[in-house]
């Protein structure tokens, strides 16, 4: 009988959280054809004073979410929640950052804001400018002054509305119960002033149940630094990135992995990081790494001296190396920490090191508060990695 009996006595799971990742932004320019959609568009959603947000569905798909979301709890209107003193300031080359004015702490709120409009993530074809003055009027008069102060890149092939959307918009992914493919977009007035960074400061979660949005501090902000947020697939090698944001916003991006010396050892080396954590988050599922976990302790448990040692260092480094190249890029997506901290933590807990299970743990329930504002089951492990279900597998 091998010792993964052990599980059977434990009582704390080590956790998958957050189970499903929040999708990453995705305002794609596409179009709807009126060949597969009819142009009958419906604005549903609330609109009185009290609640500010326009929101913006297509109705000929039986969209008829509202019926779904207008249970939601919160809808009186809130202003929006700056926790630490933040400014808008004016950054070198032209444009304007916002900056934080005080420290922050990794995984405080930074801005709190319900959305002024919810909508697809592409353009309707039919894209009247009654149609506009109809999104527009869901609006409070402050959300609609808002919103009409952001800046707009597409204004002459997009429209005051659509344009808006496109260069402000945040892709929240789908809503529970939508049946358009593809996903939808908020817009906020403070959160799309928000500089992007292939290095970012922050990371951003919808809310749903009252259509918020939340920026959450990825790492420590000190006084005088710039907030910032990402707009794409920061995975992506340099050269990409740099022409998807030229493409899709109109600015060249530089923080401080564009800027590295073009063709220099560093650049090659980040650019080289980010595909490794991008393939490793397309072919690395749960159960991938929980079954080479279970090899592992099969082999280990009748090993011994030098052999064994080699084993366990072999699993270590395999997940160690992972945290490592995302703490080196500073860049935590959700779908690949999520995949290299769970693994991380059970083969520290498997060897009883609980000096390093707790340290990545408690990464792990950061990242994860970040990501959907609880802890996702983290903390009870960084507690008590001795009840967990891997404690000792291998001791
Ligand atoms: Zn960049």
């Amino acid at each position: 009988m091998s010792s993964l009996s052990l599980a059977s006595s434990a009582s704390i799971t080590i956790p998958t959280g957050p189970v499903t990742p929040p999708e990453p932004p995705s305002v794609e320019g596409q179009r709807l054809t009126a060949s597969t959609l009819k142009p009958t568009f419906e604005t549903l959603g609330p609109s009185s004073s009290s609640t500010r947000v326009s929101c913006f569905w297509e109705s000929s798909v039986g969209e008829r979410l509202w019926d779904r979301y207008s249970n939601a709890t919160s809808w009186n209107y809130t202003p929006p929640t700056f926790t630490h003193s933040i400014a808008q300031s004016q950054i070198s080359g032209g444009g304007h950052g916002v900056f934080a004015t005080q420290d922050i702490d990794a995984g405080e709120v930074v801005i709190e804001e319900r959305s002024l409009l919810v909508t697809f993530g592409f353009t309707p074809e039919r894209r009247d400018r009654e149609l506009e003055e109809r999104i527009l009027a869901g609006m409070s008069v402050e959300g609609r002054k808002a919103f009409l102060s952001l800046g707009n890149a597409f204004e002459s092939s997009e429209g005051k509305v659509f344009g808006r959307v496109l260069t402000n918009g945040i892709g929240i992914g789908t809503l529970e119960g939508s049946k358009m493919e593809g996903g939808y977009v908020a817009v906020a007035e403070h959160i799309a002033r928000v500089n992007h960074s292939c290095r970012p400061a922050t990371s951003w979660r919808f809310d749903s149940t009252n259509f918020t949005l939340q920026l959450r501090a990825l790492q420590p902000i000190t006084s005088g630094s710039e907030i910032t947020t990402s707009y794409i697939d920061i995975l992506l090698p340099s050269s990409s990135r740099q022409s998807e944001l030229r493409r899709k916003y109109g600015f060249t991006c530089s923080c401080t992995a564009c800027t590295l010396p073009p063709a220099s050892r560093e650049l090659k080396y980040s650019d080289m990081s980010r595909s490794l954590l991008k393939t490793w988050a397309k072919n690395n599922g749960y159960d991938v790494h929980e079954k080479e976990l279970r090899a592992w302790v099969s082999r280990a448990s009748s090993m011994d001296g030098k052999d064994r040692e080699k084993e366990d260092m072999k699993m270590i480094d395999r997940y160690l190396n992972m945290a490592r190249t995302m703490e080196r890029e500073q860049t935590w997506p959700a779908d690949v920490w999520t995949r290299v901290l769970q693994p991380l933590v059970k083969v520290y807990c498997a060897l009883g090191d609980k000096e390093n299970a707790i340290l990545w743990a408690r990464v792990a329930e950061h990242l994860a508060k970040v990501a959907t504002g609880h802890d996702e089951g983290w903390s009870k492990v960084a507690e008590n990695p001795e009840r967990s279900d891997w404690w000792g597998l291998v001791f």
